[in-house]
């Protein structure tokens, strides 16, 4: 099996010198467009040196120690197509099986979209909702993820019905990082209470699958409401540290959730950690 998911095969550390700046990206984009005589790559061309005009957009808080990344913030000049909303009964986790070493984040995912809109793929855009760095840093993926529930893709079809989490680097032997998990724990929690999503010790979803190379559309899937990627097709990902790791982190989302869910107050953060400002670009692995 192969341990990449829907990730390009080719080697994604983050550009030549690996920092590769927002405008800079934005930029070559609209210089690489010219050749396009038509008003429309002219607009959009337009629109793009505008946006690299703009300030990166800033982290969206969304619960205690948790900021998020918007979607502009590494694909401003990246448009997706038409999206769907979903209905959302569990989370499954991922990771894109891409290098360790990257250097830039952003990087990552520009590279991500290219080949899952592409050809290959054909996808409307990346498959994932939420991506996490090593650093902790976290980013909406698919457009409109902040905002809400969207539906996803997947290779051999999705059975649908999750929001999917991506842990940007290759676990198929590697752990991720602390604070990559630490992120992981609190994005899981939150995207459940939002979704209304039952992520309390033991719980399962129960839904009809939509057809995945797994589970045959028709077929009824009961599965933990944190899930693997490999719980739902035939893959290695997210891989077997991560798997193992599962339990513990179904624990940890169960008590954060119960933080929030009972009458006492949430405490602070320990550290008033604000992983999404780092931008996945501090430190090299
Ligand atoms: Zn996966």
């Amino acid at each position: 099996m192969r341990p990449v998911c829907d990730w390009p095969a080719t080697d994604l550390r983050g550009g030549p010198d690996g920092r590769v700046g927002r405008r800079a990206v934005l930029l070559g984009a609209a210089a690489a467009s010219v050749t396009v005589a038509s008003a429309a790559a002219v607009a959009t061309r337009r629109a793009a040196t505008a946006r690299a005009d703009a300030p990166p957009p800033a982290p969206v808080p969304v619960a205690a120690g948790l900021e998020i990344l918007p979607r502009d913030a590494w694909g401003a000049d990246l448009p997706p197509g038409p999206l769907r909303p979903e209905t959302p009964r569990f989370l499954l986790v991922h990771h894109t099986a891409s290098p360790n070493d990257y250097r830039d984040a952003r990087e990552v995912l520009r590279g991500g979209f290219r080949f899952q809109t592409g050809p290959a793929k054909g996808w409307p855009d990346v498959c994932y909702q939420f991506f996490i760095g090593r650093d902790g840093d976290v980013w909406e993926g698919r457009a409109g993820s902040l905002a809400g529930p969207v539906m996803a893709d997947a290779t051999g079809g999705s059975q649908g019905w999750a929001q999917l989490v991506c842990l940007i680097g290759d676990f198929t032997t590697a752990a991720p990082t602390p604070a990559a998990i630490d992120s992981l724990v609190l994005l899981l929690e939150w995207i459940a209470r939002r979704d209304g999503i039952d992520v309390s010790e033991g719980a399962t979803a129960t839904f009809v699958s939509r057809g995945s190379q797994r589970w045959s559309i028709g077929t009824t899937v009961t599965t933990p409401t944190i899930a693997a990627h490999r719980d739902m097709s035939y893959t290695v990902c997210p891989g077997a540290p991560v798997v193992a790791m599962l339990p513990e982190i179904r624990q940890r989302v169960a008590e954060v959730h119960r933080r929030y869910t009972t009458p006492a107050a949430l405490p602070p953060h320990p550290d008033g950690l604000s992983p999404a400002r780092r931008l996945g670009t501090t430190r090299a692995v």
